[in-house]
């Protein structure tokens, strides 16, 4: 069959991944020069770092297939070493290794009513890891119980400020009060991962995988912008944008691995009912700088720290474990939307972060040599309350345009392990066994 597929970052490349394994004509639609999308890697001082997609769990057990497609480069142990500023005091969040010792820890933030609500999700995980996604058994029957509640009124506060707030502003960008119980499952699984990197990074791997595949059954239309998907009786057809000017393509299936947001744009004039159902998945700004100084920023058993609502700096880390000179500083959560927009220059964002970090690492004193910066107005995805329905009420829509699919961050998680069980699902649903 001849597909296309509509957007080439990792839910794009997921999908070509799974319709090349089955032989099939794949032409992959980007409307940047570089593919990637919001793994957005960029060059910093020479060498190419990556801003999303850095932490790889030992559990991503479909991208690790994929990863070993693409010459099996070597990944490196990154741990987790953080703190987290607490009222003002610096806690010390976990100990590579030391089981019992993080155990205690969560137990002592979460507090003891907050940790016995949240103890039998991470159980049904631990027991079962395909729970941990988005619209899983397990989770779709706390959201029909539970999603009238928002995060915040569902768990006590000190579990909320403690241990839920910073993973919601880290993974959806969103505070507490803007998440859903039925969706936290996604996040929860990626809390009980430990993590390792690519140590050649995510652009290598993916120009890798495109280099192996280009010129046989792959095509890249890079700086390809889709305008529309429509179906005639004999088949589906994409309407582009290119720097030449605009064309069509017709196609046997055509896979959209856009986010929620920009295909309810394309979507408008065909299919105007899950335009406005896409509308409803919520997505949250973050920017991101990835800071090189001359001298060590981090000491090694504390390569990272997450700091408070009050900051609009969510967390600061070291870029790699040998890497304890570049610092990412990310920027997500309400205060964050509040001081930092698309036109704050990075100078300022960065000498934010700084000022704000400097009185825990070694910043102050050190002498910045390079930085990259990327602002994603719409970066992380929150979700919607009782997603599950909403996706099904979408799907319901989708299938009368017989032969299109749509796959992305909002239907499994955001992480890429789940961008590529969505893309999976998604290539056999639309291809059929
Ligand atoms: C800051 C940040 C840090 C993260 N860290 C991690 C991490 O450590 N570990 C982890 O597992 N996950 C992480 N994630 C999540 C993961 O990186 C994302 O979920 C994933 O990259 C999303 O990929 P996607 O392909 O679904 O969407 P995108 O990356 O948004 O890809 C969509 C693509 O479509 C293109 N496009 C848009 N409109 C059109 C059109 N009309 N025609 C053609 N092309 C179009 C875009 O240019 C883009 O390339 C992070 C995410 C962010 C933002």
């Amino acid at each position: 069959m001849r597909v296309a597929i509509i957007g080439g970052g990792i839910s794009g490349i997921a999908s070509a991944f799974y319709l090349l394994k089955r032989n099939h004509e794949v032409d992959l639609y980007e409307s940047k020069e570089q593919i990637g999308g919001r793994a957005g890697s960029d060059l910093l001082d020479g060498r190419w770092v990556d801003f999303g997609g850095k932490n790889i769990g030992k559990n991503y057990i479909r991208f690790r297939e994929f990863v070993e497609t693409c010459n099996n480069p070597e990944f490196e142990y990154f741990g987790i070493n953080t703190s987290q500023l607490i009222n003002g005091r610096i806690v010390k969040l976990n100990r590579d290794g030391a089981k019992l010792y993080n155990l205690i820890k969560v137990i002592h933030l979460c507090g003891l009513p907050g940790f016995i609500k949240i103890y039998p999700h991470i159980k049904a995980i631990l027991h079962d890891r395909s729970q941990g996604v988005l619209a899983s058994d397990h989770f779709k029957k706390l959201s029909d119980q539970s999603d009238n509640l928002t995060l915040a009124e569902y768990l006590p506060r000190r579990c909320i400020d403690n241990v839920v707030r910073p993973i919601t502003i880290r993974m959806n960008g969103a505070e507490p009060d803007e998440c859903y119980p039925g969706n936290f499952g996604s996040n929860l699984s990626l809390v009980v991962d430990s993590y390792e990197q690519l140590v050649t990074g995510m652009h290598q791997l993916l120009n890798t995988f495109i280099s192996r595949h280009i010129n046989t059954s792959l095509k890249l239309l890079k700086e390809h912008r889709v305008i529309s998907v429509t179906r005639n009786q004999k088949s589906l057809q994409i309407g582009y944008r290119n720097p030449e000017g605009t064309g069509t393509e017709q196609y046997d299936r055509i896979i959209s691995a856009l986010p929620a947001h920009d295909l309810a744009t394309l979507l408008d004039n065909s299919l105007p009912e899950a335009a406005n159902l896409f509308r409803q998945i919520n997505y949250f700004p973050v920017g991101i700088a990835i800071v090189k100084y001359k001298n060590d920023v981090f000491p090694e058993n504390r390569r990272a720290m997450i700091f408070d609502r009050d900051s609009p700096l969510s967390n600061a880390g070291a870029y790699g474990i040998n890497d304890l000179n570049m610092v990412r500083y990310t920027y997500s959560g309400r205060i964050s939307r509040s001081i930092i927009t698309e036109q704050t220059s990075p100078e300022t964002v960065i000498g934010l972060g700084e000022t704000i970090a400097s009185p825990y690492f070694n910043i102050a004193e050190n002498c910045k040599e390079a930085f990259v910066y990327k602002y994603f107005s719409k970066g992380l995805c929150g979700y919607s309350a009782q997603h599950h329905l909403l996706l099904e009420k979408i799907d319901r829509i989708i299938e009368k345009m017989n032969g299109f699919g749509v796959t992305g961050d909002y239907r499994r998680g955001a992480s890429i392990e789940a961008c590529f069980r969505a893309a999976s699902e998604c290539v056999d649903n639309v291809i059929g066994d």
